[in-house]
């Protein structure tokens, strides 16, 4: 089974070929035009997925070596995102399908960044149902209780900013280019973790709060500059471990609580920040320490990409379920609505 998977929620455009869950193609164009104001700007995202489509899924058939002929059906990103990117995507797979005359299958996005976990690939372990997952990217940051493939639940999530927003914040605050979020973790790996303390919110059961630290960590710097007006440059790597530190005990104190509350020993993470080097080494580290079996995505598959995509078309389309091609886009998706 052929499924050809489309991505355009946010800043990268991408598209991945698969064949009974192994992966054949992941194409990712990234938007670089973001980088010089700081942030995704959404009317420039939806015009850079109109001119990058075409080429990315050609890209994607042709380095999968297939005809689209081939193609069994076609699964595309629904939401959440951004609505003019989302549009993009969406309206290209109906039409795509349409001219195929292939089934079309709807995608939620944050089921892709949990359900990455299950590409066929022998670099990667499937976990067992139940599970957890800490999906931390650059929109979300929750934990997901997955008891079947589409069978999710939220347990916990953030009341403000998503950790991928702490991250780039803060890295805005240290005069670092966009997206922060992979400098503040290169950084954080020369410095001292404890050479600033940073406290971390207080939030009831296993909710996270992210937009405090952001202020402290401003205020803090404001303090310091004004004292010393290279603080930032002479401290830099201190200050991104220091920040990293913090972050990841926020991150880890939730999830051990929420291991305590459920049981569920079996931890997965998915998300653009699961990339980070000092989240991927703690989780495993709980191995040995609590006794947690841990699933740790390959790089390819935590920031935005298809080949997450096409492995939801692919375990919907074993289950017959298709969407009608009046289907819409959709900003707004929580990861329990299939
Ligand atoms: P969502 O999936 O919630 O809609 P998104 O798709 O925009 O959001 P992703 O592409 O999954 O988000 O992740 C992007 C985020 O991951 C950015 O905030 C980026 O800074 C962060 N990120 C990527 N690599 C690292 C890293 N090594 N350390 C920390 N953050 C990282
Ligand atoms: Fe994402």
């Amino acid at each position: 089974i052929y499924i050809l998977g489309i991505e355009s929620s946010c800043d990268d455009t991408s598209a991945s070929v698969i064949c009974n869950g192994k992966i054949l193609s992941n194409v990712v164009a990234n938007q670089e035009i973001h980088a010089k104001y700081g942030g995704v700007v959404p009317e420039l995202a939806s015009r850079a997925h109109q001119q990058n489509i075409v080429p990315v899924i050609q890209q994607a058939i042709e380095q999968a070596n297939i005809d689209k002929k081939d193609l069994n059906a076609i699964a595309f990103t629904r939401g959440p995102g951004l609505m003019g990117s989302l549009l993009v995507g969406t309206s290209f797979a109906k039409s795509l399908a349409l001219a195929l005359n292939i089934p079309l299958i709807a995608v939620n996005h944050m089921q892709g960044h949990v359900l990455a976990h299950f590409i066929d690939d022998e670099n990667q372990q499937k976990p067992p149902f139940p599970f957890m997952c800490l999906t931390i990217s650059g929109g979300h940051t929750q934990i997901v209780k997955i008891s079947d493939y589409f069978t999710m639940e939220v347990l916990g999530e953030t009341l403000d900013d998503a950790v991928g927003e702490a991250y780039d914040k803060s890295a805005k605050i240290l005069g670092l280019p966009y997206p922060g979020g992979p400098l503040v973790d290169k950084y954080a790996r020369l410095g001292n973790p404890k050479a600033f303390n940073f406290t971390k919110p207080k939030v009831d059961g296993l909710n996270f709060s992210f937009s405090g630290l952001k202020t402290a960590i401003l205020y803090f710097l404001q303090k310091k500059v004004k004292e010393n007006p290279n603080f930032i440059e002479e401290n830099l790597n201190d200050i991104c471990a220091s920040i990293q530190h913090t972050i990841v005990g926020i991150l880890f104190d939730k999830i051990k609580l929420a291991v305590e509350e459920t049981g569920i020993k079996h931890i997965a993470i998915a998300g653009g920040v699961s990339a980070n080097s000092e989240i991927r080494k703690v989780l495993k580290e709980t191995e040995t320490k609590y006794g947690w079996t841990t699933y740790i995505p390959q790089f390819q598959f935590t920031t935005d990409n298809a080949a997450m995509i096409a492995i939801v078309g692919y375990l919907k389309y074993l289950e017959n379920d298709f969407s009608e091609s009046e289907i819409t886009a959709t900003a707004r998706l929580n990861v329990s609505e299939n």
